[in-house]
């Protein structure tokens, strides 16, 4: 039996009874809300402290010298180390690099039903045409929604965080977040202003495609003007078409995007999984600074021909989508897919503040939190991109 059929020897959910501390109950229909935070809940410390991350120097092996051509923060008096070799991120291609990036046969691109609230850059005229973000925001309530969609299928890299950090930086500017949690096998609501899915194994990427197939929300809730964050799986379920189990499997085609272990003729040695850091420098129509994250796919992603919108960032290191134009990532509209985990918004609090902006129009400026100004700086300085 598939996971998102009614299971008939499960019996229906029942109100719950109300807590005993006289809390809100769950309505079961609008998912799981958050543990709510404290009102007052502030940065811990001043803005104006920016305390130094120090890296902890890994003890270095018999005959061997500590991280070889990196430097830790803690050796930043010290002259570099001599690198006995070039930091190795990644296995080394098993074929050559040109047969990676083969012409893509043509497809048809899918139909324009998104609406282009983000500019696309080879399209500067809809800059003028882009609604007025404090008009959308009249229109919502007031508490924003986000929605985790199947945290246990698509939130094995911890991208639930994701929703913790949108949660709070509304919380910290006075206004009212709720994150519905939306278990797999439940109906996804169609209300929310910000819908968020996360990485996860084949499997599990699988199952959670045929579910989001089968509702439709997402889809109806984008043509609405929600904000869309899908990461890595979530990137390629919202696309086009992805890879698992030894097949294609069709995604929501909410953007314009497909996915394949490798675009090399179907004899060629798969590419390697791609596991580590990844640093991009995000489209300049966004406005954001550098993004950081984590990657762990053997999915390889490009646009189809024709398709809106626009790569999310030019990667700087790492591998992100695999095409040859060194890119990570898609944009079109309101949704944003990327390879980035981390969780990307708590390392990268602009792009949640950018996503919050979409739905609410300009918010107060939002400083830090120290800590993470601090911790971005570290890792830019360990991986030897700052
Ligand atoms: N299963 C997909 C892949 O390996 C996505 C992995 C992930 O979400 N980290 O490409």
């Amino acid at each position: 039996m598939s996971l998102f059929e009614p299971d008939p020897r499960r019996p229906r959910p029942q109100p719950p009874a109300p807590p005993p501390d006289g809390t809100q109950p769950v309505d079961p229909s609008r998912g799981h809300p958050h543990p709510a935070y404290p009102a007052d809940e502030r940065y811990p410390g001043r803005p104006d402290q920016r305390p130094e991350l120090a890296l902890p120097r890994r003890p270095a092996q018999p005959g061997q010298s500590p991280q070889p051509g990196r430097r830790h923060s803690a050796d930043r008096d010290q002259p570099p180390a001599p690198a006995a070799h070039p930091p190795q991120r990644y296995s080394s291609p098993q074929i050559p690099q040109r047969q990676l990036f083969q012409p893509a046969s043509p497809r048809s691109a899918p139909g324009g039903r998104l609406p282009a609230l983000l500019p696309d850059p080879s399209d500067r005229s809809l800059a003028d045409r882009l609604p007025q973000p404090m008009e959308v925001a009249a229109a919502r309530e007031s508490t924003t929604r986000i929605a985790l969609i199947y945290p246990e299928l698509l939130g094995t890299y911890g991208d639930g965080g994701n929703a913790t950090v949108l949660t709070q930086r509304l919380r910290w500017r006075g206004l009212s977040a709720e994150v519905v949690s939306v278990p797999a096998g439940e109906p996804v609501p169609a209300g929310c202003d910000i819908y968020l899915l996360g990485g996860g194994e084949d499997e599990p990427q699988t199952l959670a495609a045929e579910g989001l197939r089968r509702n439709k929300a997402i889809e109806h809730a984008v043509t609405g003007g929600a904000v869309v964050l899908a990461v890595c799986a979530g990137y390629q379920v919202i696309g086009d078409s992805f890879p698992a189990g030894g097949e294609i499997h069709r995604g929501l085609g909410l953007i314009g995007v497909e996915t394949r272990r490798s675009f090399d003729p179907p004899d060629a040695p798969l590419p390697p999984r791609v596991v580590g850091d990844i640093v991009i420098e995000p489209d300049p129509a966004l406005g954001l600074p550098t993004v950081l994250g984590y990657e762990n796919h053997g999915g390889r992603t490009r646009s189809l021909p024709g398709a809106s919108g626009f790569p999310f960032g030019r990667v700087v290191l790492g591998l992100g989508n695999g095409t040859a134009d060194g890119t990570d990532g898609w944009v079109a509209g309101r949704v944003i897919g990327t390879y980035l985990h981390g969780p990307v918004l708590a390392q990268n609090p602009a792009l949640a503040d950018l996503m919050l902006s979409l739905v609410h129009g300009s918010l107060p400026e939002l400083h830090g939190p120290p800590e993470v100004e601090a911790l971005r700086a570290a890792r830019l300085r360990a991986l030897q991109v700052a």
